[in-house]
């Protein structure tokens, strides 16, 4: 591509200017009308003194302000940090500082956190909006927004640090806003990765590498018309895979967004029915609370064509059942924060293995190497996964030696154990650092958990590698049981050793109501090591 990221909004508004791009909460907005709104902002971030290559931060739940925020700060050049709003103290303070950003949107809500976690940082000034700014019914541009202070309400104290994002645009104009772009080496996004494996770092992404990931996608997607799908916007845009799949995705293709802030599976139903979706990216976690809903039999689904499922392994009964019921394909993909994210998917519309992960996206080569030798291992053999493509990121942020260790020679090495079929189809066997190395022997978690899962009456299985002064480490099960359910560890035990070699079978066993997930719904192991790691003497 030889346009910034920011030209997929315009040429859109240039073609559809009156389609619908947003609809959040009974209002919508048309392509031109978040055009012009992204052109006030970026006219206001200039006025602040924002120049390309600064960081500009996002803290916002899907919501029209946040696409406004991105295609707005893009426009201007600099560069996009998006913050996950249920983020605490210290980790927005580590994104701060990492990042260097200098101007931060957030909702209200989380006002009082950003404005504790970024004293003392690079951070100069902090755009105020509620999620209000864009609801039907009107509003007096000037009423202060409230933000709760020791049990009461507030108002949020504007100063030349602390502005309105209503104020900031209805006092800028709509000319547009250009910056001399080079897609190849110009970062649009500094994306934190998720963090389930170690500290959150940020990824460099070009313009070129979301470009490319957003029409790759197009392509997968090939029997969508542009102007004519409308996509669920539920992932998360703060994560890139709900920001590329979803957002730029839709902005690429002139489709619908229909924004919900918050993953309900009721309001997704009903919001289903209501708006019609065509397309619905999203993750396993997902669509499983969506099919175990109590009234999910008395909802129409039936406008879905095609949902991507990526982030962890999507279970063939949920595949099935969920296209039963939606008349629309259901396949899993995969990718990861530093390719942008996609770099594998089942075809929709083609032959698809169950437990596979597809095949690598157009323009991306993939294969499966020894790690110690880095040569290409034979089909069906276990190795690391590693990709090529316009698709992968620059380096990480500040971080050479790590980027040294994860790209070579234009190869990204994904941190991920998988196999090749014969016919080119690639199936993930676990993360390289989930693998447990116990009394000289490899045992990857995800196995041993598929076999829990296997037990009538698991609900979740979480499985860890646990410091053991005689193997080295030792393997233990994290178990959340179905409500009114009850088994022994014995019975477990006994459940394994039938399934698995001796060396595989946990030794420790601890029963939970619930794990720690991440914002897409995987399990953050490592806060369970962290928990490991505490209690020992
Ligand atoms: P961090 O990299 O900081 O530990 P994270 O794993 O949450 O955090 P992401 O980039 O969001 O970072 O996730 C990428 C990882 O998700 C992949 O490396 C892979 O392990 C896993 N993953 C993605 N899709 C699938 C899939 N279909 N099946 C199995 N695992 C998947």
């Amino acid at each position: 591509p030889k346009q910034p990221l920011s030209g997929l909004l315009e040429q859109s508004a240039r073609e559809y200017p009156n389609h619908t791009a947003v609809s959040f909460m009974g209002k919508t907005l048309s392509y031109k009308k978040v055009l012009e709104e992204a052109y006030r902002f970026a006219n206001g971030l200039q006025a602040l003194g924002i120049k390309k290559g600064d960081r500009v931060g996002i803290m916002l739940p899907n919501c029209p302000q946040n696409i406004i925020a991105y295609y707005g700060a893009l426009f201007t050049g600099a560069v996009v940090v998006q913050f996950n709003p249920l983020y605490m103290e210290r980790e927005i303070h580590h994104q701060v500082t990492d990042s260097g950003i200098r101007i931060l949107v957030c909702l209200d809500l989380v006002y009082p956190k950003v404005a504790n976690a970024s004293e003392g940082t690079s951070l100069e000034t902090i755009i105020v909006t509620s999620i209000k700014d864009y609801l039907p019914f009107p509003k007096n541009l000037l009423y202060p927004i409230k933000v709760k202070k020791e049990g009461l309400f507030v108002a949020v104290p504007y100063s030349d640090k602390v502005l309105s994002f209503k104020r900031l645009l209805s006092s800028s104009p709509t000319t547009p806003v250009s910056t001399e772009i080079n897609p190849q080496e110009d970062l649009a996004l500094l994306q934190y990765t998720g963090g389930t494996t170690g500290l959150s770092k940020g990824v460099m992404l070009t313009h070129e590498n979301l470009i490319a990931n957003t029409c790759q996608a197009k392509h997968w997607m090939y029997k969508c018309k542009p102007g004519e799908e409308s996509v669920l916007c539920v992932l998360p845009f703060f994560h890139v895979y709900g920001m590329t799949v979803g957002m730029n995705l839709a902005v690429m293709t002139a489709s619908k967004m229909i924004l919900l802030p918050r993953f309900q599976p009721g309001d997704v139903l009903a919001t289903i029915q209501k708006e019609k979706p065509t397309l619905f990216p999203g993750a396993p976690t997902m669509y499983i609370a969506l099919l175990n809903h109590p009234d999910l039999e008395k909802y129409d689904l039936s406008s879905i064509k095609a949902c991507i499922s990526g982030s962890a392994p999507l279970p063939l009964e949920v595949q099935e059942r969920f296209e039963a019921i939606t008349g629309g394909k259901l396949v899993e993909g995969y990718g990861l924060t530093e390719a942008s994210p996609v770099t594998h998917a089942n075809p929709i519309w083609g032959h698809r293995i169950n437990g596979s992960i597809g095949l690598p996206w157009p323009d991306t080569i993939a294969k499966v190497v020894d790690p110690a030798t880095l040569e290409e291992v034979e089909p069906g053999k276990a190795g690391e996964l590693i990709v090529k493509g316009p698709q992968i990121m620059k380096g990480y942020w500040n971080r050479p030696e790590e980027t040294a260790e994860t790209l070579k020679d234009g190869w990204l090495f994904t941190g991920d154990i998988a196999t090749m079929d014969e016919k080119g189809y690639f199936y993930i066997v676990d993360r390289k650092k989930h693998m447990i190395i116990a009394g000289g022997f490899n045992i990857y978690p995800r196995e041993v958990e598929e076999v829990l899962f296997e037990h009538p009456a698991m609900l979740e299985a979480a499985v860890i590698g646990v410091p053991d002064p005689y193997r080295g480490e030792t393997v233990k099960a994290f178990i959340v049981l179905k409500e009114g359910q009850t088994v022994t560890e014995a019975e477990l035990d006994k459940f394994c050793r039938e399934r698995l070699a001796a060396y595989k079978v946990p030794r420790l066993y601890e029963f939970r109501k619930e794990l720690p997930k991440t914002m897409v719904g995987k399990v953050l192991k490592r806060a369970l090591q962290e928990e490991e790691a505490n209690r020992m003497p």
